[in-house]
């Protein structure tokens, strides 16, 4: 049997599967991940936008908006690739519990995953909030007045907003990571796709998985930490090894 059928054969046979995915799920999408060669952080220092960095000056909060203006049209533009609709598949076939993503982007839910089966772990970047008041923004809005010429928008109450992305050096929300524990301690196949798992605490969920008695399957571009616990590894492309999952699921799951 090839991995491809190996993993086919398990989504069949598992009575609940969790997704869990990173930043390489979407490069295909035309999105750049943090860490490959092209990857965000060969162009901008993450260092100069952190959480602390944003709180601590007007000069911190320039730069993080300033990022977060140039990179909002790359998300605002990006489509679901094949990868998103091959998990969009799993979900119709009853097949996936929940995607538990790093990502900000919102492509499992254009792909037509509802929004309750996403689990958002480092937040989302289409929502802006208030760290004063928690007024809710729409980032359509905030781009328009940062195309303008504002450089920090603030709240109608004076408090800053902030995308509302878990920033490096921002407390996580722990109450979903431990939700995201939850969902995956009686699942019986966990799926990581394009992620470095280098990023904890999310990167504690596959191996809760995996001591739970899940299988895990890692799909990636490169080599992950985690890969020598895992069940089968395969390198390629989520956009392409996806589907191909999925078709192989076909006849069991018709
Ligand atoms: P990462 O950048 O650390 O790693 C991405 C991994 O995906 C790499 O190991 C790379 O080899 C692999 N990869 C790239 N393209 C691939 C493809 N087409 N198929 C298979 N593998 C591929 O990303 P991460 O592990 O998700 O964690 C870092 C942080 O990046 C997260 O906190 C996330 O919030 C943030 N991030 C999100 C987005 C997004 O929302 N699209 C984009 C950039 C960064």
């Amino acid at each position: 049997m090839t991995s491809i059928e190996i993993v086919a054969d398990a989504v069949v046979r598992a009575e609940k599967m969790v997704l869990f995915t990173g930043a390489g799920a979407s490069t295909e999408s035309g999105i750049p991940d943090f860490r490959s060669p092209r990857g965000i952080w060969t162009q901008t220092d993450p260092r100069q936008l952190t959480y602390q960095k944003f709180l601590a000056s007007e000069e911190g909060r320039e730069r993080f908006w300033d990022f977060s203006r140039r990179i909002w049209p790359l998300i605002a533009g990006a489509r679901p690739n094949p990868g998103h609709y091959a998990a969009a598949e799993l979900h119709r076939a009853g097949k996936l519990e929940c995607v538990i993503t790093q990502n900000i982007d919102g492509l499992y839910q254009k792909a037509g995953i509802p929004g309750e089966r996403v689990l958002e772990v480092h937040g989302s970047a289409r929502r802006v909030t208030c760290l004063e008041c928690g007024a809710p923004y729409r980032r359509e809005d905030i781009q328009r007045r940062l195309e303008n010429g504002e450089k920090v928008p603030r709240c109608r109450c004076g408090g800053l907003v902030k995308s509302a992305t878990v920033s490096f050096g921002q407390p996580m929300p722990m109450e979903l990571i431990r939700e995201a524990e939850r969902r995956v301690v009686d699942c019986g196949l966990l799926l990581v796709a394009g992620s470095s798992l280098s990023v904890y605490p999310a990167a504690r969920i596959p191996l809760t998985a995996r001591q739970r008695g899940a299988m895990l399957v890692i799909v990636n571009l490169t080599p992950t930490p985690h890969d020598r616990i895992a069940d089968v590894v395969i390198r390629g492309r989520v956009g392409e090894v996806l589907p191909q999952i999925v078709a192989g699921t076909k006849a069991g799951l018709a």
